[in-house]
C-alpha cells in the first residue's frame, strides 16, 4: 500500500473517536449551562424568599402586638394634666416607668381601627380608648374590656417622630367624652 492511503486510513479510524469526544464536551458544556441557569433562578427566588419573610417581620413589628402585660393603676397626676387637646391623665400606670398614662377616647360608631400582630398572625381591632405615656412612647388598649383585664394590645415606637404621627393621628380622632362602654 502506498503510504498515502495507509495515511488516509489511520484518519478514518481516528476521527469518529475525535467527533465522539467533541460531542462529549459540547454535552457537559450544555449540562452545565444548564446546571448555571438551574442556580440563577434558585437564588433568584432565596432573595425573593427572604425579602418577603423580611417584609413581613418587618409589618409584624410596625404593627400593635397583643401581650399579657399587666397594667396596674395610680393615684399619682401628671403635673400637666392634658398631653394634646383630647389625650388627658388617667389613673393607669404605665408599665415601664409607672408614671400615669394619658388617654384619649374614640365615640361610639368610631372607634379608631389599627392592625393587630397576634402571635404572627395580622388582625384587626377597633379601640374604644387608647392610653399613653409620652416618656415611654408606649401606647397601649384593651383587648377585651378594660386595660387591666390582662391582655392588650399595645405599640412602642422607637424614634419621637414616630411617635408625634402616630400621637397627633389619635388626637384627630380622639375626645375627652366618656364613653358608656
Ligand atoms: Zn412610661
Amino acid at each position: 500500500m502506498e503510504l498515502i492511503t495507509i495515511i488516509s486510513c489511520i484518519i478514518l479510524m481516528v476521527m469518529p473517536i475525535f467527533m465522539l469526544i467533541d460531542d462529549r464536551a459540547k454535552k457537559q458544556a450544555e449540562e452545565e449551562e444548564r446546571k448555571a441557569e438551574l442556580e440563577r433562578i434558585r437564588a433568584t427566588e432565596e432573595r425573593r424568599r427572604k425579602a418577603e419573610e423580611e417584609r413581613r417581620i418587618k409589618e409584624g413589628k410596625n404593627m400593635w402586638q397583643k401581650t399579657n402585660r399587666h397594667v396596674g393603676s395610680t393615684y399619682e397626676n401628671r403635673p400637666n394634666p392634658m398631653l394634646t387637646r383630647v389625650f388627658y391623665d388617667s389613673s393607669y400606670a404605665c408599665p415601664f416607668c409607672g408614671k400615669p398614662m394619658y388617654k384619649t377616647v374614640f365615640p361610639v360608631g368610631r372607634e379608631y381601627p389599627i392592625k393587630v400582630n397576634m402571635s404572627g398572625t395580622a388582625g384587626n381591632a377597633y379601640m374604644k380608648r387608647v392610653f399613653t405615656c409620652p416618656d415611654c412612647r408606649y401606647f397601649a388598649t384593651a383587648a377585651i374590656s378594660r386595660l387591666s383585664d390582662g391582655t392588650i394590645y399595645e405599640k412602642k415606637v422607637t424614634s419621637n417622630d414616630e411617635y408625634n404621627r402616630l400621637l397627633n393621628a389619635l388626637s384627630l380622632a380622639g375626645t375627652t367624652q366618656g364613653r358608656p362602654d
